[in-house]
């Protein structure tokens, strides 16, 4: 695991809609941040991150990094 926690600010949180870009779940209050090989990636968890690595990324190349 390479990758690390971000905890949102309230209006961050209040003004946008923030989903997994793995597994495309709802991030409620904090996303776990990894370099997907295209930039950074916003993900709901560490699973999410090793669900990347071993799936999404060797299936489908890497994915563009959050904006
Ligand atoms: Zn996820």
């Amino acid at each position: 695991m390479k990758g690390h926690w971000v905890e949102f600010d309230r209006h961050w949180r209040d003004t946008d809609v923030v989903n997994c870009q793995v597994c495309g779940r709802l991030i409620p209050s904090r996303a776990w941040m990894f370099d997907g090989g295209r930039g950074e990636l916003r993900s709901c968890s560490p699973d999410c991150e090793e669900i990347y690595f071993s799936y999404v990324e060797p299936e489908h190349g890497p994915k563009e990094a959050a904006k």
